[in-house]
């Protein structure tokens, strides 16, 4: 333990760290539930959840003691060898999806690379599109990651500039727009990867049948549809996945951030036999993908989930945050929008920039983080109570009222 300051310690992260962040000034150094605290002893309500990575709230009792027992026992042996907790762990996540297996890896980009890899082999050896003409079709302001192959199809200048040269094979067509997809579609099309809600973009949320749609779509043209749910996923949005609010079956579906709890790194790919099983031993891996440890902390999340139907708070505390929001009838604000416990909030350009209000609610307790220039994303751990949001809203009505 140390005892820097809050000051030191942001001085020391400039001076030493790579700064391809900028955070909000405040340094965490405890946290649990919904609360964190600064090295001071200043509270506040964590209003982001780490992007949706800390859905079971800081630190919850089940999934700590997962860990410790975990770190106790056996935490690496890579897949060398069999252990005795990704066997589980497989199972349980397979009967989550209803889908026949999974593939373990660590980070969210790693699930998405996952995915494509597939979509692509499965166009290959299954589909029989001519090698190296696969294309996947993606969506403008989409997010998936940060790895070159995915900053390739990113729409986001940021993101992408410098980074070339691009890997090819993917069609970036509107989000929201299936007539787009189908125009897209050609022989060589393998696959649709899409975010049910767009969360990096600023919680966009597409149109009652979209997904459906591509369902239709891709089904139509045997080409694979995988949804994004790393950020959406295990009941953020008030479903386990997003994609049921469109009572879909997607064809792959890719997992991470709060499939670790928030305290150690598991992402997934979820999918039936006949596409997963396009990997054979040597084609593909990971070193950490199905750790004991992760997959341990992976169970108890899962559990955790289930255990404290986290998909019903979300849907029904997200209702009454969204109706206090929206009761605030804020001339800062242009549109609310989101399902469940993903919430944006989209301000009206006269009102200035985001940074101002997350820095103006962060000295009242919360902390939230804007999106792009005029977007703050509420984000709370799903564990939050009617009573905690009504403390909530007090201090967002004095900034945003
Ligand atoms: C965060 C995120 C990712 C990437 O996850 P990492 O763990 O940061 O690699 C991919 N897709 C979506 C939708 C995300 O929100």
């Amino acid at each position: 333990m140390n005892n820097y300051s809050s000051k030191t310690l942001m001085d020391m992260e400039h001076k030493y760290g790579a700064h391809n962040y900028h955070p909000l000034e405040v340094v965490i150094s405890k946290a649990e539930g919904i609360w964190v605290e600064d090295p001071e002893g200043n509270r506040y309500i964590d209003m982001l959840s780490a992007y949706s990575a800390v859905n079971q709230g800081h630190r919850h009792p089940a999934i700590i003691k997962a860990l410790k027992n975990q770190a106790d026992t056996l935490t690496l042996t890579s897949r060398a060898f069999f252990n005795d907790k990704w066997p589980a762990f497989a199972k349980k996540l397979a009967e989550v999806t209803e889908k026949d297996m999974i593939l373990p890896m660590n980070t969210g980009a790693e699930a998405v690379e996952t995915a494509i890899k597939a979509m692509r082999k499965w166009g290959y050896k299954v589909k029989g599109v001519e090698q190296n003409k696969a294309e996947i079709i993606v969506f403008e302001e989409n997010f998936h990651g940060r790895t070159t192959t995915i900053i390739s199809f990113s729409t986001d200048p940021l993101a992408k500039d410098n980074y070339g040269p691009y890997t090819p094979g993917f069609i970036v067509v509107p989000y929201n727009d299936a007539e787009a997809v189908r125009k897209a579609v050609n022989e060589n099309t393998v696959g649709i990867m899409v975010e049910p809600i767009q969360g990096e973009a600023g919680v966009v949320v597409p149109d009652q049948g979209f997904l459906k749609n591509l369902r239709d779509i891709a089904t139509e043209n045997n080409i694979l549809l995988s949804v994004d749910e790393v950020q959406t996923g295990f009941a953020r949005t008030g479903k386990m996945f997003a994609f049921m609010y469109d009572n879909i079956i997607p064809d792959i579906i890719i997992m991470g951030k709060a499939l670790g709890g928030g305290v150690f790194p598991v992402s997934a790919v979820a999918a039936n036999e006949d596409i997963l099983g396009v990997f054979e031993p040597g084609s593909h891996g990971s070193t950490f993908g199905g750790n004991p440890l992760g997959c341990a902390v992976a169970l108890a999340s899962i559990d955790v989930i289930l255990d404290e139907n986290l998909v019903q708070k979300a849907e029904e505390i997200g209702k009454y945050f969204r109706a206090k929001l929206e009761e605030m009838n804020s001339d800062k604000i242009k549109l609310i929008r989101g399902k469940g416990l993903l919430i944006g909030v989209v301000l009206n350009e006269s009102a200035g920039k985001a940074r101002q209000y997350t820095t103006a609610l962060k000295e009242k307790g919360l902390l939230c983080k804007e999106t792009h220039d005029w977007i703050i994303r509420f984000a709370p751990p799903l564990v939050i109570t009617k009573d905690e949001i009504d403390y909530a809203m007090e201090r967002i009505r004095e900034v945003l009222g």
